[in-house]
């Protein structure tokens, strides 16, 4: 059996006005959207984090660092396809990923399904593979007041 290993990713971004909301690589209307020197895609960059910790490969501040003008409102698509490079350059590829973004506004039912498409695509895997779930703060926290957003990944790689 191939060697499998897992990976954790946690990100979060604050909420701003005059910025764009772009979760796992999709802009969804909001007025206001999340700040950060990338995109602030807070989704992909939780997953990337989570195929960087699998195959341990240190975390996205190392590889995509925010004082590098490179990345200014980077897209984070782009990161994820360069984090799966990097994988496949240490002689690993994804297996399954499963995120959760933690939002208390807007809605993310609508939206999943794209989403799953966009960051499947970027990552290499069939979209079954590539699960995307979306929880509240139920009115608590930061999440909760509408301050920011978060999300947490797994990602799962084997050896290739
Ligand atoms: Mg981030």
């Amino acid at each position: 059996m191939s060697e499998r290993t897992t990976g954790l990713g946690y990100d979060c971004h604050r909420f701003a006005s005059g910025r764009r909301l772009v979760l796992g690589g999709l802009e969804i209307p909001h007025e206001t959207g999340l700040l950060g020197h990338s995109d602030a895609d807070v989704l992909t960059h939780a997953i990337i984090d989570a195929l960087l910790g699998a195959a341990g490969l240190g975390d996205i501040g190392q590889h995509f660092p925010d004082t590098d003008e490179r990345y200014r409102d980077a897209d984070s698509l782009g990161l994820l396809r360069s984090a799966v490079q990097l994988l496949g350059q240490a002689g690993f590829r994804p297996v399954h990923v499963d995120a959760t973004v933690i939002l208390e506004r807007p809605k993310l039912a609508e939206h999943r399904d794209v989403i799953r498409s966009l960051l499947s695509d970027a990552i290499g895997l069939d979209p079954a593979h590539v699960n995307v779930k979306a929880t509240r703060g139920e009115g608590m926290g930061f999440v909760g007041r509408q301050e920011g957003a978060a999300a947490l990944a797994l990602a799962t790689i084997e050896r290739q």
